[in-house]
């Protein structure tokens, strides 16, 4: 699949860069000498996978690559992949792996082909195995895994709100925008993301469950799996899982 066929032009780019979280500091730029890091953040919905993953990019100064920020894009821009792709994210179903590993290609073969953050790729065995094949014969430094029990998800979601053009994420009652609907980092519109209802909610944890949730295993019998307590404070999530990371890989 091309670019122009994706719809994943530079203006995807930007949905899939490492936008700014509000308040985060940015990361100074790597050595030239540092080998990049490769990671896969894996964690159910309301985990705080996307907002740990934005600022592990700032960290690490390697891109974010969010299958889900490039599909809602693709959604927007009115793309043939963004058509394809929103009757199963409406439903909360998984977008087919053909279409899902070949935009995850493209990436990897451009910007990410010094390093990233993959977050909501990969999200079943399949998917795994492909990325295992992209990336040969480097492989993965590690996989974070952030844990957040089954009530704690269900309270985040029910609360969640999202930008609309910058993919920043907002919480009603945890961490509302400053101003009401408006985006702290760009001023788009704050909304619930439409596939945030109950009926969609349920069906991605399921799928979760079924499809994703066995890559903890199979990820940790590759020795690559490093498992973080995700409740409290996002800032002190960011400490675990930078310290995890760090632990994983020594100095890179
Ligand atoms: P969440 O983790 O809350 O489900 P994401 O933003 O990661 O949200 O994904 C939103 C939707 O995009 C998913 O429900 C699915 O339809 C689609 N999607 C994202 N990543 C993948 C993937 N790796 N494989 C298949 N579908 C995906
Ligand atoms: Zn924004």
């Amino acid at each position: 699949m091309t670019a122009s066929e994706t719809g994943l032009s530079s203006g995807v780019t930007t949905a899939l860069g490492t936008a700014p979280s509000p308040g985060a500091v940015p990361a100074p730029a790597p050595s030239p000498a540092s080998r990049a890091l490769r990671l896969v953040v894996l964690g159910r919905q309301g985990s705080g996978k996307g907002t740990q993953a934005v600022r592990l990019a700032e960290c690490y100064g390697v891109p974010h690559i969010s299958t889900g920020d490039a599909f809602r894009s693709a959604v927007r821009s009115g793309s043939e992949l963004g058509a394809k792709a929103k009757v199963f994210m409406e439903t909360g179903e998984l977008v087919p792996d053909d279409l899902t590993v070949g935009i995850v290609e493209e990436y990897l073969a451009g910007a990410g082909q010094h390093g990233f953050i993959l977050d909501g790729f990969p999200r079943n065995v399949r998917q795994a195995e492909a990325l295992a094949r992209m990336l040969a014969p480097a492989r993965l430094d590690v996989v974070v895994n952030l844990e957040v029990s089954t009530e704690e998800v269900l309270r985040r979601l029910a609360g969640r709100r999202v930008c609309t053009n910058c993919g920043a994420n907002y919480n009603v009652v945890d961490n509302p925008p400053s101003v009401p609907g408006r985006c702290d980092v760009c001023g788009g519109a704050v909304a619930q993301r439409a596939d945030d209802t109950e009926e969609a909610i349920r069906q991605r944890l399921e799928i979760y469950e079924s499809a994703t949730a066995p890559l903890v295993d199979w990820y940790k019998e590759e020795g690559l799996l490093a498992t973080v307590d995700a409740t409290g404070d996002p800032d002190l999530v960011t400490e675990r899982v930078v310290a995890a990371i760090d632990a994983a890989t020594g100095s890179l």
